[in-house]
């Protein structure tokens, strides 16, 4: 496979280029078709795998899809990681392939700032990466809604499983409009990893790395 053959839009393939990524890794080959086609996803994978591109990319083609963006408004994606760091390294990659299209992203992590966080969260956003708790907490203090997430993605849910956050995960979930795509990464797939994905997730495709 090779990127031409995702059928990604013009400035995406740009992006792609310019960050010299030469061939899709084994777990982008398997989940950007599935995901472009819309279909929910079980990715069995870990980091160095490339996953976190393999859902970047389709979200931000999900985002020039429905392209009647309001400021002020809340995310249409929404990326749930373990820790500030993984947080940190998604935003990065969303900042670097979203800019072409001047996506907007916020990056929010217990341990940050509240009050910047919200506050950037208030200035409207398309894409928003956060840590479960501090995503509740945003919600709660109204600095942002989940009304128009049509795409989650939940990366390392082992890890934010082992971190105490399963409790979050789901009223996130809860929140968000069931009509939605779902993207499910993890290292491992035991037993609460498969109940959470038959609770969450649409008949999905699912791919080893
Ligand atoms: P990840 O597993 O998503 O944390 O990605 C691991 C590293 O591989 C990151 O530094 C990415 O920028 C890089 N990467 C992702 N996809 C590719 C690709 N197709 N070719 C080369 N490097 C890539």
């Amino acid at each position: 496979t090779s990127f031409a053959h995702f059928g990604f839009d013009e400035q995406l393939l740009k992006a792609v280029r310019k960050a010299e990524y030469t061939q899709p890794t084994p777990i982008q080959a398997q989940a950007v078709p599935a995901a472009l086609s819309g279909r929910d996803i079980i990715g069995i994978a870990k980091t160095g795998s490339g996953k976190t591109a393999a859902f970047i990319w389709p979200l931000l083609t999900h985002l020039m899809d429905q392209r009647e963006l309001r400021a002020g408004d809340g995310p249409i994606g929404l990326i749930l990681a373990p820790t500030r760091e993984l947080s940190l390294q998604i935003y990065n990659e969303a900042k670097k392939f979203g800019k072409v299209y001047n996506i907007n992203v916020v990056c929010c992590y217990g341990g940050g700032s509240k009050w910047e966080q919200s506050k950037a969260l208030e200035q409207g956003c398309e894409i928003v990466v956060a840590t479960p708790g501090r995503m509740i907490d945003m919600v709660k203090m109204k600095a942002t809604n989940l009304r128009r997430v049509t795409f989650l993605v939940l990366d390392e849910a082992d890890r934010m499983f082992h971190m105490g956050f399963e409790p979050q995960v789901r009223s996130i979930c809860n929140h968000v409009r069931p009509d939605r795509q779902t993207l499910l990464f993890s290292a491992t797939f035991k037993k609460r990893i498969e109940r959470l994905a038959r609770d969450i997730l649409t008949d999905p495709v699912r791919i080893v790395q």
